[in-house]
């Protein structure tokens, strides 16, 4: 099939090396032109496994090109993807700001029949909004259909969930097309679910709450778990036996971030005050997330009253390994709070540095870890990557004035700190002051 694809970020650039790897013939779009430049060469723009050889695939089979010309992407599609980003406003509701730029683009472009499926994470009832938007501007209702085709992957693991997902769902009011969908998605073997637009894109939203509260309620009997000497690995693992509950996304740690729990979660909490309806649990989620991603600062506090002048160390800065993404990353929450107390911060992060730069342009970046412990009294580690789970604990100890760690991603045995006499916090797995 002839698919476009508008938005090459995360989503977009997976879906169109998806369907590239199918056989179909992509052209994906990006109005950043860097981009675009980079990827035509073979360059991952985003760091995410097994990318570099699916885009060589891609690239050398002919099966895509990346372009940044609209008009050229909707001549040579049947099928049109939107991928582009739908960021938080300032209110928790969403920033439609470039949904409706694309949709204004593309109405210029449409002069004959196309299948438009959004992809983007939407408020209930953007799917209608994008059909009405079109006809504003001028397209002729009997040249496109819409359908609603919100997307699950996840970050780290993006290539494979695109390849081997749970599930597709698709909101479509138009019957004609459950044939042409059912076609283009045949070879991933995948479930597929058809429903109603509203349907569609309300079931991504209560994924990512459903999820996110999850989270937020293994992180509260974490904490409890810290008052009473539990042990929150063990009641994880023990939850997770029981099939009805399953072992995923019962991890503690210091919050969720990313570009998606965070904004979906407020942007659901949005979509149904505006409808009267008040979500309880998923602001309780929220709010349980707000405070555990600086639990590490009142670990702090506890243990020294006061941090002013002192050096500390941030081990990780993306929201989770195997990503280079730090949007919402708690990392830059804990950053804040540091620099606002008068901490040096120096940090290392295998990847995003220069990301985090950007926001934080005057604290220390270390390109090794090791270097980033010199004069610190507490090592914080925000970010599960595996070399952290390597770390020579008595070079360490060399390293710090105080030789300290809170452990954000409990990544950590209590008897092997205990060995090394480490001053340990974690999630719910015990202390050692
Ligand atoms: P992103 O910011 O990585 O990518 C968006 C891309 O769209 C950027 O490359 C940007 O340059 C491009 N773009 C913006 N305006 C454009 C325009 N007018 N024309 C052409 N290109 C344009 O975002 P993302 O993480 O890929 O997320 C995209 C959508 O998918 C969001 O709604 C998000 O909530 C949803 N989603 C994201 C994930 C994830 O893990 N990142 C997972 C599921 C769903």
């Amino acid at each position: 099939m002839h698919i476009g694809v508008v938005g090459a970020g995360y989503v977009g650039l997976i879906t169109s090396l998806a369907f590239a790897h199918m056989e179909n013939h992509v052209i994906c779009m990006d109005n950043d032109i860097k981009k675009i430049n980079q990827l035509n060469k073979g360059v991952p723009t985003i760091f995410e496994e097994d990318l570099e050889s699916l885009l060589h695939e891609c690239l050398d089979n002919k099966n895509i090109v990346f372009t940044n010309d609209l008009q050229e992407t909707v001549n040579q599609s049947d099928i049109l993807f939107i991928a582009v980003g739908t960021p938080p406003n300032d209110d928790g509701g969403v920033d439609m700001t470039q949904i409706n730029e694309v949709i204004c683009q593309l109405s210029k472009f449409i002069h004959d029949y196309k299948i438009i499926i959004n992809k983007s994470t939407v408020p209930v009832g953007t799917q209608k909004y994008i059909k009405e938007l079109l006809v504003q501007k001028g397209v002729s209702e009997k040249n496109f259909d819409v359908v609603s085709n919100p997307e699950f992957l996840r970050e780290g693991k993006a290539i494979f969930d695109f390849l081997h997902g749970d599930k597709i769902v698709i909101g479509s009011d138009s019957q004609k097309l459950k044939e042409i969908l059912e076609k283009l998605y045949a070879p991933f073997h995948i479930e597929m679910i058809f429903t109603t637009p509203e349907t569609a894109e309300l079931i991504k939203y209560a994924s990512n709450a459903f999820l996110s509260t999850k989270i937020s309620f293994i992180n509260e009997i974490a904490n409890l778990c810290n008052k009473v000497g539990a042990d929150i690995d063990t009641i994880s693992y023990a939850l997770g036996l029981d099939k009805r509950i399953s072992p995923q996304f019962l991890k503690a740690g210091i919050g969720f971030g990313g570009s998606c729990f965070p904004k979906d979660t407020k942007a659901l909490i949005k979509i149904a005050k505006t409808h009267g309806c008040d979500l309880k649990i998923v602001k309780s989620a929220v709010a349980v997330n707000e405070d555990q991603r600086i639990l590490p600062i009142h670990i702090l506090l506890d243990h020294y009253g006061d941090i002013k002048g002192k050096t500390i160390s941030v081990l990780g800065l993306t929201f989770k390994a195997n990503t280079d993404d730090i949007r919402e990353s708690p990392s830059l929450y804990i950053i804040h709070e540091l620099i606002k107390r008068g901490v040096t911060v120096q940090t290392y992060d295998p990847i995003a540095s220069d990301e985090v730069k950007k926001i934080f342009p005057h604290i220390k970046y270390c390109s090794n870890v090791y270097d980033s412990l010199t004069n610190s009294i507490c090592a914080i580690i925000c970010t599960d990557w595996q070399e952290f789970y390597n770390l020579n604990l008595t070079l360490l100890k060399e390293k710090m004035q105080v030789p300290m760690i809170i452990d954000g991603r409990n990544i950590f045995k209590l008897e092997k700190v205990k060995e090394n006499r480490i001053i340990y916090y974690s999630v719910g797995n015990g202390s050692l002051k």
